[in-house]
């Protein structure tokens, strides 16, 4: 069903799309052209991606490393205390723990990650550490932070007055109901619909002029979730995959539906069958569409792909899906993405 305000929306989707496809050359679904080899590229979900984007880019217009880049690029919107499902000043879970997880992988399929971690306020930089300094690749709860201490992190309150307030207004009815697009957040120039409600990610994947592929994925999660909760972000395969072979892919949304389809390693895994980065986003939403129908109409479920040629793909379930793409000829391109429901829930 669509309502004026749906088609209102469309329309500024519309019309956004046309304004950065004029300058950020683009196929005819909307999607940015390949690069030609030599050209970096990065890209990343939601609005706050854009100066994430061109966090990395500092990077990568350098000569600078993939992993490198994407780690840089995520710590903006970790950083950011408007920010409320990333980083310091996340919401809490409903016992009023700020709780973050994160993950990075490398295109030779290095990869680290963190879990449940409370009390620093960049996990992806701790996901780096766990990736290069341990054996391991996944370090949960207490246990992370222990490493993050050691690793000499600081220490902190992430819980900032404002998301406390929050949460304190949400005990009062204290109801757990992940939202779809439920907010229209200030978009800056751009004006897409969208926003955080209760939950989003950064999930970031980039390419650099050495033809290398990394990728970022980073969350406070779904807010109001129960302690212990961990969401698909740092699970290698659910959250975020990278094979420099083929390309990469990340996620938004309700993590317990990535998880279930185990969605990146999916659409990396579709791409390396010939599909494109859209075909395969597509394909890996509408996997969750036929397990679970019903459930897949009420919910949002993003997914992302960059290839090793630099071509983009984006899908979701919901309307209202947004992500940034950033290179040599465009720093803040943010497209809006195609999606199998058009109805949005504002
Ligand atoms: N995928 C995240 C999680 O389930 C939340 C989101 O991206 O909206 O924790």
């Amino acid at each position: 069903m669509t309502d004026r305000r749906d088609f209102l929306k469309a329309s500024l989707l519309g019309a956004s799309a046309a304004a950065l496809g004029g300058v950020l050359p683009t196929r005819a679904s909307g999607a940015p052209l390949p690069l030609t080899a030599g050209m970096a590229r990065v890209v990343s979900t939601w609005d706050f991606g854009v100066p994430a984007n061109q966090a990395a880019w500092a990077v990568l217009s350098k000569g600078g490393k993939a992993l490198d880049a994407v780690e840089a690029g995520v710590r903006i919107p970790e950083a950011d205390l408007k920010n409320h499902s990333v980083g310091r000043a996340g919401y809490p879970d409903r016992d009023g723990h700020v709780s973050l997880d994160a993950s990075i992988m490398n295109g030779d399929g290095s990869c680290g990650a963190v879990a449940a971690l409370e009390h620093i306020a960049h996990p992806i930089s701790v996901a780096r550490r766990v990736m290069e300094r341990t054996p391991h690749v996944l370090l949960v709860g207490e246990g992370a932070l222990q490493f993050a201490i050691e690793q000499g992190f600081k220490k902190e309150e992430l819980l900032t007055p404002e998301s406390e307030r929050a949460w304190k207004e949400w005990l009062k009815t204290a109801r757990y109901e992940p939202s779809i697009n439920n907010e229209v957040r200030d978009y800056g120039k751009t004006g897409l619909p969208g926003g955080p409600g209760n939950h989003d990610t950064i999930g970031m994947l980039a390419i650099d002029q050495h033809g290398q592929m990394a990728g970022a994925c980073t969350t406070s999660g779904m807010a109001w979730k129960m302690r212990g909760r961990v969401g698909d972000s740092p699970i290698i395969g659910a959250g975020l995959f990278v094979d420099g072979d083929v390309g990469g892919a990340t996620s938004t949304g309700v993590g317990e539906e990535v998880i279930r389809t185990v969605g990146s390693f999916l659409v990396v895994e579709l791409m390396r069958q010939g599909r494109s980065p859209q075909e395969a986003c597509k394909e890996a939403v509408m996997r969750i569409v036929r397990k679970r129908p019903e459930a897949s109409k009420t919910l949002q479920v993003g997914f992302l792909a960059l290839n090793k040629q630099g071509e983009v793909g984006a899908f979701a379930l919901q309307h209202g899906f947004s992500y940034a793409v950033c290179d040599a000829k465009k720093q803040d391109g943010l497209l809006p993405a195609a999606s199998v429901y058009t109805t949005s829930y504002t």
